[in-house]
């Protein structure tokens, strides 16, 4: 790598990425491990595919761990930092697990609403917070990566708990990145725009929905995993040190219409 770009290098970097099975998480796992970093992939299915795309880049001495859990259970947070704990400091936490409910917001059932607040905020907050305190003991400082979303600036439609969730995500990232920032520890966050990925699948088999989403989009494509490669290593790396509680939307120009 030229000299000029090795602040972007994650050599010697450990990084945990939640929901690393498939889709951007599969994406930021793989980036990370081409930019240095060993990878841990936390998910509640196997991250079969994700060792397999990282193994494919050949990369000398990288490790990629898995620990499988769910973290719509709060208790699931001690598990991943005991695991994780057994491949060594992790330097990096991307909180990428999400998932997203369709549906009118006056059908809306609290167990629905509990569901995506409990994986899409409450468990960003307390795992941020079980990794902080770690690295706020050892005082060598750590990156969080919060995936936020374009419902963390607009209303969306349907989907009233995953705009709740991924609005508190952006404020949850300014309050963090307040308190901890002293310490070393950049928190910051990436909002996807319309990614194709799972989590749009209804959503582009939608045609009218799909149709009007494309046509306000000015680059005129959804995004893809790799797409937010390079905002996911620059936040991961030393390039962001004087970075902090910032949400940058990787969006095709989404937000700027
Ligand atoms: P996806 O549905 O393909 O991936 C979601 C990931 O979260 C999967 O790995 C899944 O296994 C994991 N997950 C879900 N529930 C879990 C649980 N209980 N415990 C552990 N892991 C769990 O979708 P994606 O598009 O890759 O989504 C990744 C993140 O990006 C999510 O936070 C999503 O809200 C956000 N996002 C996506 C888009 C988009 O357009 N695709 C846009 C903005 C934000």
């Amino acid at each position: 790598m030229p000299k000029n770009l090795n602040m972007f290098s994650l050599e010697g970097k450990t990084a945990l990425v939640t929901g690393a099975n498939t889709g951007l998480g599969q994406g930021i796992c793989v980036a990370y491990a081409g930019a240095g970093a060993n990878v841990i992939g936390v998910a509640r299915r196997s991250c079969q595919e994700t060792a397999d795309k990282i193994a494919a880049l050949g990369i000398e001495g990288q490790h990629f761990t898995e620990i499988i859990a769910d973290l719509s259970d709060i208790n699931a947070i001690q598990h991943v930092l005991a695991e994780s704990a057994k491949a060594g400091r992790v330097d990096i936490l991307v909180n990428n697990a999400g998932i997203i409910k369709r549906c009118d917001a006056a059908d809306v059932s609290m167990e629905d609403w509990d569901s995506v607040i409990n994986l899409n905020e409450k468990t960003v907050f307390f795992l941020s917070q079980a990794f902080a305190k770690n690295w706020i003991a050892d005082n060598k400082g750590g990156k969080i990566i919060n995936i936020a979303s374009m419902l963390s600036y607009q209303g969306g439609i349907r989907v009233p708990s995953y705009t709740a969730s991924k609005s508190a995500v952006m404020g949850i990232t300014r309050a963090l990145a307040n308190e901890w920032a002293k310490y070393n520890i950049n928190v910051n966050a990436i909002a996807p725009g319309y990614m194709a990925t799972n989590n749009t699948q209804n959503l582009r088999s939608d045609e009218q929905r799909s149709d009007e989403i494309l046509s306000r989009i000015p680059a005129g494509r959804w995004g893809t995993p790799e797409d937010i490669m390079g905002a996911a290593i620059f936040l991961a790396s030393g390039a962001s040190d004087y970075v902090n509680g910032f949400t940058l939307a990787v969006d095709g120009g989404w937000l700027a219409r």
